[in-house]
């Protein structure tokens, strides 16, 4: 048999506080590395568990699997998914605690794999009637749906999401799944009229050209050829190899009817996907005045119909502004460049709503509803968030300023309920304990979010100026406010000169996790996101009763101007933050091996800087400046008390005193471990390898 000690050679530790050396980075994904090559993608830092993503299908996820992990400890058995699953779904269950599980990592790394699979573990494990297996249908149902409107093709991620996400199931008080609901966030609309070379558009209009019956693209106006469409060319990437479109229709046609989509609803919702390829279609030339006019005709025809709006209604909005002057209301003609991005917002508008209404839509679905038994008070819930993790660009826009402002606020959550919650178990336990440091990047948060002087504030002020403001004016205007933040930087140095390695457009933020340069290009009109007044009049009025629902007519007549993209997202990140601080977290962190999409690649360079980004290296830290182990005291004396006479077989007395007898008897020193109320702290991993090794000879 191999001995303890080469077996950790080879397949290295499950948990990196076992590494002797802890504070080397190198040791760290040394030790990443060798679990990788055996194909052991999941390891611990305390019960953080950090993933590697495989690239290919692994024998791990069988239902003998789920089997192995439920209700069993999280040490007893090796790493995996199921045990944080598992784990959490018990921790709701006897101490009657929410959950959430928080997954987090850049873009390909398997966040939302790692997601469906803790969804999949709860609807084979958890207790069923046929009530609740329409719930678990519909829960595992939703995410195709999801996919297929919010996933795209990009350079990173054959199927990226493009919106983040919080999904809470919810728990009777027998532990069975009987609703859910869903939050989205931000969903990056501008790639529905944009997509870089390589790129693809929404899922979704791939399938319905491939895969719709030909009856229902004659009703919509569509040819079965992607390439026909302006929005679907820009990234000339019309097929992917990984991807089958036909099939994908399929599943999505099956499962907005198992999510209790009608007939008409489906074909209200084609309806729109068909009209933004129409409108994308819509082009402009130009009167000899330069004013707009509108040189594709059928496009019109087809636009009427399907949205049930009146064709020179449509017309005249796609080329005009309405402006209202001394309470008259004046049509000003648009240039064709004009129109043409006042088009595209129609259609960014259109699909990010309609994005919406689908995800309500799928909550209405989701809602538990049974009025002979409502939900009791012991009910629970475990909350899923699937979020974008830090990104860094060679060029980072207002893209990457919101993303990377989330995971500040995520960082935030961490520092305030692990920290926090290490500090109170020390304190349940009665141990004496040294706090530990940290950074708190509350700073950072502050920088960004702050009324009056925080950078979105600043934003939102330039954003509402009327005159001449312009990106360059916003940088000007956050260089005289926040320029002297110890976390900020631009180009201008504090006595006049200037830093010849920053561009003049961009800002430098520190970052908790690294330093992010920003490009202000565009950061005004992401931010303001502006519809014009006729275009939204014209939705108001469509027959479509789903447009109905996303145009509201209030909006119209409300004097205030609706809320900027940054200061939406800014309180929707304060909502989720509410939710999340009510919970006990778990945590995945998502680590993506190789760009090539590859299996067995181990790219050393780009893991390292996602163990940086993680903040892997803080996380264990943190995790080893107290007790590097604890376990509860029943759990250590089972395992361990054959090494004793005198708590083998078995040992009668107070559980404490036995384990204090088992360790004296082992030679433990009075600093290597503490004994709490209910567990034993065991300071140095060594001293639980000896231990180990122990059971083994
Ligand atoms: P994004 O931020 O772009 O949405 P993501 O972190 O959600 O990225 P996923 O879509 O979950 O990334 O994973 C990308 C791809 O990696 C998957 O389509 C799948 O091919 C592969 N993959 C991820 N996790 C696993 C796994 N556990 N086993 C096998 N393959 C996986
Ligand atoms: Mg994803």
């Amino acid at each position: 048999m191999e001995s303890a000690l080469t077996a950790r050679d080879r397949v290295g530790v499950q948990d990196f506080v076992l590494l002797e050396n802890h504070t080397s980075e190198a040791a760290f994904i040394e030790n990443l590395r060798k679990r990788f090559k055996e194909n052991l993608i999941y390891t611990y830092i305390g019960s953080v568990l950090v993933s590697v993503n495989p690239y290919k299908e692994l024998e791990i996820y069988t239902k003998q699997h789920m089997e192995r992990y439920r209700g069993v400890n999280f040490y007893e058995v090796s790493p995996h998914i199921y045990a944080v699953s598992d784990n959490a779904y018990r921790s709701m269950r006897t101490e009657r605690r929410d959950q959430c599980i928080l997954i987090s990592g850049e873009s390909g790394a398997g966040k939302t794999e790692a997601s469906k699979k803790i969804l999949q573990y709860y609807a084979v494990t958890c207790p069923a009637s046929e009530q609740v297996q329409t719930v678990k249908d519909r829960l595992l149902q939703s995410n195709p749906v999801l996919e297929a409107f919010g996933n795209a093709k990009t350079l990173r991620n054959d199927n990226s999401s493009r919106f983040g996400k919080y999904m809470d199931i919810q728990f009777d008080f027998r532990g069975a799944p009987v609703g859910g609901h869903i939050l989205n966030y931000l969903l990056e609309k501008s790639r529905v009229v944009h997509q870089n070379h390589g790129e693809r558009n929404f899922h979704i209009f791939y399938q319905l050209i491939e895969g719709g019956e030909e009856d229902l693209l004659r009703r919509l106006g569509l040819e079965r050829n992607t390439q026909q469409y302006q929005y679907l060319v820009k990234g000339n990437c019309p097929k992917v190899s990984s991807i089958n479109d036909r099939n994908d229709w399929k599943a999505v046609r099956k499962a907005l009817s198992v999510i209790g989509f009608n007939d008409d609803e489906v074909e209200e919702l084609l309806n729109i996907i068909a009209s933004v390829l129409h409108l994308g279609n819509v082009q402009f030339g130009a009167e000899e005045s330069g004013n707009a006019y509108i040189t594709t005709d059928t496009q019109i025809k087809y636009l009427a119909r399907l949205l049930g709006v009146e064709g020179s209604i449509l017309k005249e909005a796609l080329t005009h502004k309405k402006i209202i002057a001394k309470g008259e209301e004046l049509m000003s003609p648009l240039n064709s460049e004009q129109a043409a991005s006042a088009r595209d917002a129609l259609s960014k508008a259109v699909y990010g709503r309609t994005f919406t209404w689908l995800v309500n839509k799928i909550n209405l679905s989701l809602a538990y509803k049974d009025d002979l038994y409502p939900l009791s008070k012991n009910a629970s819930v475990i909350g899923l968030l699937d979020i974008y993790g830090f990104e860094v660009f060679q060029q980072n826009s207002f893209e990457q300023f919101c993303i990377n402002y989330c995971n500040e606020k995520l960082q935030q959550l961490f520092i305030e309920l692990t920290l926090k919650s290490e500090q109170e178990e020390y304190e349940s336990e009665g141990i004496t304990w040294e706090p530990v440091q940290f950074f708190n990047n509350k700073i950072i948060c502050d920088l960004v979010e702050e009324k009056f002087k925080g950078i979105i504030s600043i934003l939102d002020e330039e954003c509402l100026r009327p005159g001449d403001a312009s990106d360059l004016t916003f940088l000007e205007k956050l260089e005289n406010t926040v320029g002297g933040h110890a976390h900020f930087v631009t180009h201008k140095l504090a006595d006049g000169k200037t830093r010849k390695v920053m561009g003049r457009e961009e800002f430098r933020l520190l970052h908790y996790a690294g330093e992010v340069n920003y490009n202000v290009n565009g950061f005004l009109d992401k931010n303001n996101d502006l519809l014009f007044r006729n275009l939204k009049e014209i939705m108001c009025q469509s027959e479509n009763k789903i447009l109905t629902q996303c145009f509201d007519r209030e909006e119209l007549t409300d004097k205030k101007r609706p809320e900027t993209t940054a200061t939406q997202f800014k309180n929707s990140l304060a909502k989720l933050m509410e939710i999340l601080m009510s919970k006990e977290p778990s945590y995945i962190r998502c680590i993506k091996p190789n760009d090539a999409k590859q299996a067995g690649r181990f790219d050393e360079v780009l893991i390292r800087h996602q163990v940086k980004y993680l903040g892997l290296m803080e996380n264990l830290r943190v995790r080893r400046a107290g007790f590097a182990y604890r376990r509860r005291y029943e759990v250590f004396l089972q395992r361990y008390k054959s090494l004793c006479p005198d708590t083998w077989p078995n040992w009668k007395g107070r559980l404490a005193d036995g384990v204090s007898t088992l360790v004296k008897h082992l030679g433990y020193k009075p600093e290597e471990y503490k004994l709490g109320r209910s567990k034993i702290f065991i300071r140095f991993p060594k001293t639980l390898f000896a231990t180990e090794d122990a059971l083994e000879v």
